[in-house]
């Protein structure tokens, strides 16, 4: 398959641009990941839900995507919270990072190919760093190492602010080690009894930011497609990755970078420190994982994102509609019938246009809702058509109906629909005693046929008259 047009938005620019991958048909894309020290929020959920839908729709344009992503298993948030648990940092990490394949595999989103770790890292990140001191862009200061931002001239063009307005508005640590408050730490000389790795300026770990600039280099080379992440980690920490890259490499680091916005509860960032902020562990008890994920692919990947357990409630809600949509859809199409030949061409072209509709929803910068409402208006076709008196193409229903589970599934993520009712002695067994109520009702025995349809019902059956005679579905 040859790869197709797409256009979105690249932080870098700061534009929505055509997009042109380093190699016709692949793209490599790097996706910062969780530090394991806390469960999964909805932040988490957002923001990898947010990629693994990016990756699907690129797919789906015809692109071969490797994934990467990376887990940050050491860092000052995973060694206090360690120690405030009296347990190991590497105990604690690890336990977070089952949770978040736990939480992310029940909201679908599929495994990145590859998930390099800090700690399986080290010797990589330690050369990167000497790289970077070789090339006068990073000093050590007793046991640390800091990368010395004014001697990149292109620090701020992510985050389009210079070092000197940083400087202005600086929040940022004072730190006698450092030439300039604007330096960064690439290592961390290790304090008594915290975790340690070799290195040439004595035993530490390293920083935040070189982790990702080492793991991106090792998987994909100095220049790749698209860096993604949550908008927080713009700056510093991305801002920082291409001055790492870039400085080191002298060549380009990442040629598009995609961000996610925040969620927000009542306007306001969801945070811990707001205390406005909910795990998917407690989440997941009051609603079903595909409610979360199908709310947050109703809002476009871009903008914020206001949650409110009230909304995810209709997402639940609107995903059962469909749901019974769908089995009563299935139901109504069993009996092939010959259709119209006008019938047939309208349902044909209906399928036809619905392919390109939703492409050029996800080549329009990932354009979610939009390739919702695309799915949407092909399952109200379907039904208006199905519900017709006589004459209905059952064979182009049937495949409308397949094509509407299928998108669900492979573009969305989202399970729709259940199974298709199968056949066999249960659904004959069914079959018999709808056909029963139906000759009651023709009797005009409505107490028979009230109590088989109770009976039915008892039996997760719900059955429907309807012009063209009873349909039924397992509900
Ligand atoms: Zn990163
Ligand atoms: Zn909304």
């Amino acid at each position: 398959m040859t790869d197709r047009p797409v256009r979105f938005h690249n932080t870098l620019s700061g534009k929505e641009e055509a997009f042109h991958p380093l190699t016709p048909g692949r793209i490599n894309m790097y996706v910062c990941g969780v530090t394991p020290y806390d469960a999964c929020h909805l932040g988490h959920a957002r923001c990898y839900v947010t990629f693994d839908f990016i990756r699907r729709a690129l797919t789906r344009l015809g692109y071969a995507v490797t994934h990467v992503q990376n887990f940050t298993d050491i860092d000052d948030k995973i060694i206090h919270r360690a120690a405030e648990r009296g347990e190991a940092p590497a105990v604690l990490a690890e336990r977070y990072i089952a949770d978040y394949f736990d939480k992310m595999d029940k909201l679908g989103v599929r495994r990145a190919d590859a998930y390099p770790r800090v700690t399986g890292s080290l010797p990589a990140i330690v050369a990167f760093i000497e790289r970077l001191v070789a090339k006068g862009l990073a000093y050590a200061a007793g046991g640390d190492v800091f990368y010395a931002v004014r001697k990149f001239p292109g620090y701020g063009k992510l985050s389009k602010r210079s070092p000197d307005d940083l400087q202005v508005g600086a929040r940022v640590e004072v730190d006698d080690r450092k030439s300039d408050p604007l330096d960064f730490a690439l290592w961390k000389a290790a304090k008594p009894g915290e975790p340690a790795w070799p290195s040439p300026w004595g035993p530490g770990r390293p920083g935040w930011h070189i982790e990702c600039s080492a793991m991106s280099l090792a998987a994909f080379g100095d220049t790749f497609d698209i860096h993604g992440g949550g908008q927080d980690l713009v700056f510093p920490h991305h801002e920082n990755e291409i001055a790492q890259s870039e400085g080191a490499t002298g060549r380009s680091f990442a040629r598009y970078w995609i961000h996610n916005g925040f969620v927000t509860v009542n306007k306001e960032k969801m945070s811990k420190s707001l205390g406005n902020f909910f795990t998917l562990e407690d989440i997941f008890k009051k609603f079903a994982p595909r409610a979360v994920r199908y709310f947050l692919l109703t809002h476009h990947y871009k903008g914020p994102l206001e949650f409110s357990d009230e909304q995810l409630a209709a997402a639940d809600a609107r995903l059962k509609e469909v749901d019974a949509d769908l089995r009563r859809l299935d139901a109504a199409l069993k009996t092939p019938l010959a259709a119209k030949p006008k019938e047939a061409k309208a349902v044909a072209a209906a399928l036809d246009a619905f392919g390109p509709a939703v492409d050029a929803a996800l080549a329009d910068n990932f354009n979610a809702p939009k390739a919702l409402a695309v799915l949407f208006a092909l399952l109200g076709e379907l039904k208006e058509r199905a519900e017709r008196p006589k004459a209905i193409d059952v064979e182009g229903l049937r495949r409308g109906v397949a094509l509407v589970r299928d998108t669900f599934r492979d573009v969305l993520g989202l399970e729709v629909g259940g199974d298709v009712v199968p056949g066999g002695n249960a659904d004959a067994d069914v079959a018999e005693r709808v056909a029963r109520r139906e000759a009651a009702r023709k009797a005009r025995n409505w107490a028979e046929a009230d109590r088989l349809r109770a009976e039915l019902l008892a039996a997760g059956v719900t059955v429907e008259d309807t012009p063209q005679g009873p349909r039924w579905w397992r509900s």
